[in-house]
Parts: structure tokens; C-alpha cells; sequence
């Protein structure tokens, strides 16, 4: 049986294409099948990959919307199939756009399903039109109501309190005298699509008690309304492996290459936070005569890979030179750009390389590195007698601080991971967090980003076993 898929549900929000979230783009652009409707801004779905099925929601070839259950069965079928189903609608999924249908029929079927909130029209349009839909001292309340008569005789009504956790007792009373009983399903969240995120549940009767009991504080909102009880079978956070957990990734050339996708769509938050950057250096005329001269051509970075293609320029001046990768991460970069390596290095880092180099990996010796490496690769490959020579092909910058409500948010509440891509990244990531992130555990990517980092005094949790983002992720889940 083929792998299970997924299906996400996603808000386009109101037409905007800037409206759009940046998690409704990600899932977009990964996404095998897509399913979509009318009220969807088509320049939305650019972010669609070439070759992704459409199935437009909004008209059969007959001509008519597409029936309910028949949506239910495209997303059914689909993520049966083992694909990534991204279900697009106008606005918000669960503001009267039949999301929480969807999300039931998908939960009947075991089919696995995300949310992705959108912002919703009642919201943007007024505010696009100059219009807050709250104003202190003019408007206290804001209802949503559907004038659609298509939805049959149900008159139930939710109720939203915002500011709601210091006055729980008198908002739960006020719904009462608009009509709640005593015994109306109720929810409080607190910080909501967070990592703390935190959900109590009760009815109008004992809300208030409960969420003392779990000790509920602001901020934090509270659900009133028979919907309360859809969340039994519609709880979708707290079913991913990282919910809950808040990831700090500091490195400079591996972020931007997956990793945040990855673990988020795992459930993690997680925080980027570069600590330097990379910057191509134009190829030099002399570098020319150096790569002619080389017999071997040595990466040890994925920045240095990726760059070869315009450091090279003439791919005729290579002629019988051949190739050596510092592990199999980096080969897999130098393949993406035509390369097979004909050595790679049992890794994990440069040292290894170079106290493994080959006896018969004879001639010249021509390493392309970025500014802020040290040359001791060079230098131990001299000690056993073989030539060789470094060229600087891009500068690493260092990044001296980080915003100031980041390092004082990870002062104060800390988080569940911090991931050293890179040794620099750990010991720039000390210099801006002298006293430490509050409670946290340190992934190294590698037994050498491991042993620098404990050298300026982090203590090392764990180790990837491969510098990628599963080897991250693997690592994470074990030791969580
Ligand atoms: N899920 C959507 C609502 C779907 S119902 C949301 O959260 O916004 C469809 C209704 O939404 C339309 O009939 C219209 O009343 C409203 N709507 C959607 N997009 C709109 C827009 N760009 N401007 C004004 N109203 C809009």
C-alpha cells in the first residue's frame, strides 16, 4: 500500500495575493493535487509547481458547482493515493466555507488534514474599505452572519470573547442572557497557534472553573457555541510529532534550504535566525590558471558547490581534473550541478578528509573554500607531502547581533531546540547570547559543529547523524 497522504486546508484569504500566508504558499507549492474554488484569487495559485492537478471545485464540465460529497471524495482519493492535497478556499476554511465538512469527511476517512488559516473577508474587506470592524467607545461587539437561506433550519450561533480570561465569569454570564444555556459546549484557547498553544474545554456552566484549575492567563480566546464539540473529532494540532516545541535554527548557508519546511510541517515552530551570510566573490582572471593547474578540486561547503558553475566560467579549463566532497551531503550538491565526486570523505569534516585523503589521489591539490575558513585543511594535506592550495571563492560575514525581541524572548522562554548548523553559527550564536537561551536543548549537525560548540560552552545535547534537514528532524525525534 502506497504511503498516506495529506490534505491541507487553506485559506486564500480575501483576493489580496499579499493576504496570502506564507504557510498557505509553502503547502501550495508542494502540494500534488490541488482543489480549488470561484472565490480564489488565481494569482494565488502561481505559487502552484508546473504539472500539479487542478480539480476546480467551482465548476463540473457540466457546467455546475461541484457537489459537496463529491469534494469530500477528490480529497479522500486523492490523499489515499499517497498525495499532497491542498484544498484552497476564499477567505478563511472554517468561516462559512464548509472546511469544517471537509475536515469531518476527512477525519471519517482517517485521512490526515492541517488548517490553514486564512484572513477572512468579513475582516479585510471592511478594512480595505477604511472600515474597523471594532472601534473603542464605538462598537463593543462584531457578528458574522450568513444571509445564505441554502443552509437549512439550524439557527445555532458561536460567540467569540476576546480579553475575555480576567472577566471569564461575567463574559460566560453575558452569554447566557443572549440566549446560551448553561449546558453550551465551551472552549477557551490560550495563545492559539502557537507553540504554547493551550485548549480547555467545558460548557457555559463550568468554563470559568476549569480554566482556573488549568491555569488558564492571557492571551486567550473564548469559544461559545454548539461547533466546540466538532474539535472531538477535528483536533488536528496536537496529532503532529512536534507540536509544541519551538526550534531555533542558527547556521548561515544550510537555512533556506528546507529545514524550516520540514519540522514545521512536523508540527515545530521554528525560528530562523541566520548568523552570517554568504557572498559569491567575482571570479578573479588568476583563478583561472589555478583550476587548469588543479588535479583535484576539493568542497568542503555547499556554498562553494553551488557557486562552481560561475567560478569556473569555462567548463573546458576542468579537462581530466577530478573531484573530492567532504561528505555525502556535499556530493549530493556537487550532482545537483552535473558532479559526480570521485572521492568522498567519510566525514564528518574537513580534518577527516584530509587525514583520509587517498594515496592514490595524486597532483595538485586546489580547495575552494569561503573567507572565514582557516586553511588547516591545506595545511595537514601539506604535512603528508601533497600539494595543495586554498582559493577563497566567496566571504563569509559574521552577523554581530540578532534583533533585540528575539534574544530577549529566547532569554526569557527559552526554546525546546537550538540547531547548530555550522561550528561559527555556534560560537556567533554565544557571542549574542552570552547568559544562554532560557530552558533549551542544542542539536549539533555534526560531530564537529559538536565539538566547537562545546568549546565556547554550550552543552551538546545531541548529534545529527547527517547534516540535512531528516537528519535534524530524526535527531530531534528521537531524543524528544
Ligand atoms: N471563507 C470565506 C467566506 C466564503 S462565503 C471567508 O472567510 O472570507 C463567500 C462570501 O464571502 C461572499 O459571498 C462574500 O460575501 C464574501 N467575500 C469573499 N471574498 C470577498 C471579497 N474579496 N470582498 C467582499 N466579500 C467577499
Amino acid at each position: 500500500m502506497s504511503k498516506l497522504g495529506k490534505v491541507w486546508l487553506v485559506g486564500a484569504g480575501p483576493g489580496d495575493p499579499g493576504l496570502f500566508t506564507r504557510k498557505g504558499r509553502e503547502v501550495l507549492a508542494k502540494a500534488d493535487v490541488i482543489v480549488y474554488d470561484r472565490l480564489v484569487n488565481p494569482g494565488i495559485l502561481l505559487a502552484a509547481r508546473p504539472g500539479v492537478l487542478w480539480i476546480d471545485a467551482g465548476k463540473t464540465p457540466r457546467g455546475k458547482r461541484m457537489e459537496q460529497g463529491e469534494i469530500h471524495r477528490n480529497l479522500i482519493r486523492y490523499a489515499r493515493k499517497g498525495m499532497r492535497v491542498v484544498r484552497c478556499k476564499g477567505g478563511d476554511p472554517f468561516v462559512f466555507g464548509r472546511g469544517g465538512e471537509e475536515a469531518e469527511a476527512l477525519w471519517k476517512a482517517k485521512i490526515p488534514f492541517e488548517v490553514v488559516s486564512g484572513v477572512t473577508a468579513g475582516i479585510a474587506a471592511p478594512a480595505y474599505a477604511g472600515i474597523p470592524v471594532t472601534q473603542r467607545g464605538v462598537s463593543t461587539e462584531l457578528s458574522f452572519r450568513l444571509g445564505s437561506r441554502a443552509e437549512g433550519s439550524v439557527h445555532g450561533k458561536t460567540l467569540v470573547g476576546y480579553m475575555s480570561v480576567e472577566v471569564l465569569e461575567e463574559f460566560l454570564q453575558a452569554a447566557r442572557d443572549r440566549g446560551f444555556s448553561s449546558q453550551t459546549p465551551a472552549a477557551i484557547v490560550q495563545q492559539g497557534t502557537t507553540h504554547c498553544q493551550k485548549v480547555v474545554i467545558g460548557t457555559v456552566r463550568n468554563l470559568a472553573a476549569l480554566a482556573k484549575k488549568s491555569q488558564i492567563r492571557p492571551p486567550a480566546v473564548v469559544v461559545v457555541g454548539d461547533v466546540v464539540n466538532l474539535r472531538k473529532n477535528l483536533q488536528w494540532w496536537e496529532k503532529r510529532k512536534l507540536a509544541g516545541k519551538r526550534i531555533v535554527l542558527t547556521g548561515s548557508e544550510q537555512l533556506g534550504q528546507g529545514w524550516r519546511e520540514v519540522l514545521e510541517e512536523h508540527g515545530a515552530e521554528v525560528w530562523e535566525i541566520p548568523m552570517g551570510t554568504i557572498e559569491a566573490i567575482p571570479p578573479q582572471p588568476s583563478w583561472r590558471a589555478k583550476i587548469r593547474r588543479a588535479n583535484w578540486l576539493v568542497f568542503t561547503s555547499a556554498a562553494a558547490a553551488r557557486l562552481f558553475p560561475t567560478i569556473v566560467g569555462d567548463w573546458r579549463l576542468l579537462g581530466g581534473c577530478k573531484f573530492a566532497a567532504v561528505g555525502k551531503m556535499n556530493a549530493k550538491v556537487l550532482s545537483s550541478i552535473g558532479i559526480e565526486a570521485d572521492w568522498i570523505g567519510r566525514g564528518p569534516g574537513s580534518r577527516e578528509l584530509a587525514e583520509g585523503w587517498p594515496k592514490w589521489a595524486t597532483g595538485k591539490v586546489l580547495h575552494l573554500t569561503g573567507s572565514a575558513g582557516d586553511g588547516s585543511f591545506v595545511q595537514r594535506l601539506r604535512k603528508k607531502g601533497v600539494q595543495a592550495e586554498r582559493l577563497v571563492v566567496y566571504r563569509n560575514t559574521a552577523h554581530r547581533s540578532i534583533q533585540r525581541p528575539v534574544q530577549e524572548a529566547l532569554r526569557r522562554e527559552g526554546a525546546d531546540w537550538v540547531v547548530f548548523a555550522s561550528g561559527s553559527a555556534a560560537v556567533r550564536f554565544r557571542k549574542v547570547m552570552p547568559k544562554g537561551v532560557g530552558k533549551m536543548k542544542v542539536l549539533a549537525i555534526g560531530p564537529a559543529t559538536a565539538r566547537t560548540a562545546k568549546s565556547v560552552g554550550w552543552r551538546v545535547k545531541s548529534i545529527a547523524t547527517e547534516p540535512s534537514a531528516m537528519g535534524v528532524l530524526r535527531a530531534i525525534l528521537k531524543a524528544t
